[in-house]
C-alpha cells in the first residue's frame, strides 16, 4: 500500500492516466485526508539532479537556449509575476529576491529592471550560462541546496515545486532561506483549473498536482497566506511566521469541496466555463506578434515588453 507523500495517511484513490508528452501510463494517488494528488512513483534526488542538470530542458523544448519566442512568453509571465509582488508587497526597491529555478532568467532580470535586487539559481547548465551572458545577472548553476540561511527577503519559485519530490522540505528550506519576515511566492499548475484542456494536466515530471487547499496545508506550518489567485495557474504569496506549526490537513468538508470541483473538470467545463474555444484566437495574435521579433535580441525584447505595460 502506498502512503501519501505528506501526511502518511496510507488509503490512497489510485487513477490511471496519460502523460501529456510521451502518452505513457501513469498513476496518480488523491489522498483523502490532506488532498494531496501525486504520482505513485516519485524518484530520488540523486535521479531528479540527473535529470535536471542535464535532460529536462532539452527533453521538453528540444533546444539548450531558449527561442526568442519562447523568451516573450517568458517575459510577459516575468511581467505579470512582478506586478503581482509590486501590488502585495509594496516596497520593493533594493529587497533581496532569489528566484528558485530561474530557468533562462528573465524574471531575474525583470524583478531587477522594476527595483529587487534579484538574483537566481538554476540547475541547468546550459540555461543558467545562457541567463548569465544575455542578461548580465548573477544566476548560480546550483539547486535549492544552496541557499543560505536568512540570506532573502523574498523567495519565488515559478513551476518548479511540481517537481521536488518532497514538497514540505522545500517549504522548510524556503522558510530558513528567509530573513525575518521575508515572503515566499509560488507558483504551480492548478489542479482546480477550468480552462486547463483535459490533454495537459498530467505530465511524468510533474510528481504533485496542487490545489489552492493541499498547497495552503503544505505551506501553513511555516507560512501565513497573504494572497493568492486561482484562475488559471495557482499563484500564492506566504509571509514566513516566526516558529514553526505543526502540519494539520484542511477541513474534511473542504477535501469534498475539492473533490466536487475536480468531478466537474473535463471537455464540457474546458469549452464553456474555462473559455476554451477562445484559445485558437488568442493563439492566433501571438502568433503575429510573435513573428515581428524573430531577430530581436532577448535583452532589448524583455526591457520593450516592460515599457509597453508600465
Ligand atoms: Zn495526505
Amino acid at each position: 500500500m502506498k502512503k501519501c507523500q505528506q501526511c502518511g495517511t496510507e488509503v490512497l484513490h489510485q487513477e490511471q492516466h496519460q502523460d501529456a508528452k510521451s502518452k505513457a501510463s501513469l498513476e496518480i494517488l488523491h489522498c483523502h485526508h490532506c488532498g494531496l494528488i501525486q504520482q505513485a512513483h516519485i524518484p530520488t534526488e540523486d535521479e531528479l539532479k540527473i535529470y535536471y542538470s542535464h535532460h529536462y530542458r532539452t527533453d521538453y523544448k528540444s533546444v539548450y537556449q531558449p527561442k526568442i519566442k519562447y523568451v516573450r512568453r517568458a517575459g510577459l509571465a516575468a511581467l505579470d509575476r512582478v506586478h503581482f509582488l509590486e501590488k502585495h508587497l509594496g516596497k520593493i526597491h533594493g529587497q533581496q529576491l532569489i528566484d528558485i529555478g530561474a530557468g533562462g532568467g528573465e524574471f531575474v532580470y525583470m524583478a531587477h529592471s522594476h527595483g529587487f535586487a534579484a538574483r537566481g539559481i538554476e540547475p541547468n547548465q546550459g540555461y543558467s550560462e545562457f541567463a548569465r551572458q544575455v542578461y548580465d545577472m548573477r544566476i548560480d548553476t546550483a539547486t535549492i541546496d544552496a541557499l543560505e540561511a536568512q540570506s532573502a527577503d523574498v523567495i519565488t519559485m515559478f513551476h518548479v515545486l511540481e517537481h521536488m519530490p518532497k514538497p514540505d522540505a522545500v517549504m522548510r528550506k524556503v522558510f530558513e532561506s528567509l530573513k525575518p519576515g521575508g515572503y515566499f511566492f509560488v507558483e504551480v499548475p492548478n489542479i482546480l483549473q477550468q480552462d486547463a484542456s483535459p490533454h495537459n494536466i498530467y505530465f511524468k515530471a510533474h510528481l504533485y498536482y496542487f490545489s489552492e487547499y493541499s498547497l495552503r496545508a503544505i505551506a501553513e506550518p511555516y507560512f501565513e497566506v497573504q494572497a493568492l489567485e486561482s484562475h488559471g495557474n495557482l499563484k500564492m504569496l506566504f509571509k514566513k511566521r516566526e516558529i514553526v506549526k505543526n502540519f494539520a490537513a484542511p477541513s474534511p468538508a473542504t477535501i469534498e469541496l475539492q473533490k466536487k470541483a475536480l468531478s466537474q473538470k473535463g471537455w464540457l467545463s474546458y469549452l464553456t466555463v474555462g473559455g476554451g474555444w477562445k484559445k485558437p484566437l488568442r493563439r492566433v495574435s501571438q502568433y503575429r506578434a510573435e513573428a515581428q521579433i524573430k531577430d530581436m535580441s532577448p535583452k532589448v525584447l524583455l526591457d520593450q515588453l516592460r515599457c509597453a505595460k508600465p
